[in-house]
């Protein structure tokens, strides 16, 4: 028998969720945004539950290409274009669209000899500015000379500017609000003149909080996986869990008050206590960080951790779940207990829990 632990994707609420994002982008179309693995859901599941989605985004060429060979025959964007100007041969034999970010890709493309054979040879470009973030992009002044060197390629063709909020659930960000990206993304536009593209700005955030921005496309991650990008919870917003983390009790230890558990003794019990152990530890992706008090489902009753997060193990108060045994299942977040407050007491976020899903973790399909 495998470790008792498993990670099941629910594919309706993953299906559910796309369709809260749809609601919200109003006329625009959405891409799901895939990369990570699905943000750790698996790229098959995605596919199945993404099925009527307009298109899959992500930044891995080859997972790019095994969206293709799991028969997604709807578009596709890497997001952060492609790495290598041997990619650029991929990206056209699939029809990928990818986003163009700096010069160095311009030179690629340029170089790389496409061919154009139909309409189906052409490269559908994504000019990605850069709104204030400073990461990926061109800055509004250099895009219009990227926008006619782009042109000139005859394999590309320039089909939308796109741009990433560095804070989008955080619209008065006092170093960067929005409307000074927006504002930003406005002189890029601009800087086209006569020339009118479609835009792409909008994550799940700034697709909750913002119906009245200019996209044709938004780019839907974290929501369609069912936990909040908002200080509003993810229930609030309609949104379902798409991972349960389950485990089972392996042990259960009867201590004395004084007594403490786990490495470095951190949880000292202030009480007579019944601890139980779970199968579950940092190498199956548990945040390490979790503190004392991180909520945990006991045969569905909640709960909290105590004791340092080892690397197969954690530890958990059950003194109060008369019916906890060797056994009993456990849920570490997913439903009933929301990924975003197990993210919340350990420091992190619910992209990086989802994210962190290790490969000794099997993903179950429900
Ligand atoms: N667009 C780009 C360019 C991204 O890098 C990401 C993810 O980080 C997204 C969209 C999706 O963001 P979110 O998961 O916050 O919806």
């Amino acid at each position: 028998m495998p470790r008792p632990i498993a990670a099941h994707i629910h594919l309706s609420a993953l299906t559910h969720n796309y369709n809260v994002a749809r609601q919200h982008a109003g006329s625009a179309k959405v891409w799901a945004v895939v990369k990570a693995n699905a943000y750790g859901h698996g790229l098959h599941n995605a596919v199945q539950a993404f099925a009527h989605a307009d298109g899959l985004a992500l930044v891995e060429v080859d997972n790019a290409i095994k969206l293709r060979e799991l028969g997604w025959t709807k578009p596709i964007l890497l997001l952060e274009g492609f790495f290598h100007g041997d990619d650029l041969h991929t990206v056209q034999q699939h029809q990928f669209d990818i986003a163009v970010h700096c010069n160095e890709q311009i030179e690629h493309l340029e170089q790389a000899k496409l061919s154009v054979d139909g309409e189906s040879s052409i490269i559908k470009v994504h000019l990605k500015i850069n709104g204030g973030m400073n990461r990926l992009g061109f800055k509004p002044e250099a895009v219009a000379a990227a926008y006619q060197r782009l042109s000139a390629i005859a394999a590309v063709k320039v089909v939308d500017l796109t741009m990433h909020f560095a804070n989008a659930d955080d619209e008065h960000n006092a170093r960067l609000p929005m409307a000074e990206q927006m504002r930003r993304f406005e002189l890029a536009k601009a800087s086209l003149g006569e020339i009118k593209l479609e835009a792409s700005v909008s994550n799940s955030a700034a697709n909750l909080l913002k119906h009245d921005l200019p996209n044709s496309w938004v780019r839907a991650g974290i929501m369609i996986y069912g936990a909040s990008p908002l200080p509003a919870s993810a229930a609030e917003l309609d949104l379902l869990p798409a991972m349960t983390l389950r485990s089972e009790l392996i042990a259960i230890q009867e201590i004395a008050a004084g007594e403490a558990v786990g490495y470095g003794s951190r949880f000292v019990a202030p009480k007579p206590m019944r601890i139980g152990v779970i199968a579950c530890g940092y190498a199956d992706g548990y945040p390490r960080h979790a503190v004392d008090g991180t909520p945990i489902l006991v045969n569905g009753v909640r709960t909290a951790l105590v004791g340092r997060v080892s690397m197969d193990m954690i530890t958990v108060d059950v003194t109060a779940i008369s019916d906890a045994k060797v056994g009993s299942e456990v849920i570490m977040w997913g439903q009933g207990l929301p990924i975003d407050e197990v993210a919340q007491s350990s420091g992190t976020i619910g992209y990086e829990l989802m994210c962190a899903i290790t490969g000794r973790v099997k993903l179950i399909t429900e």
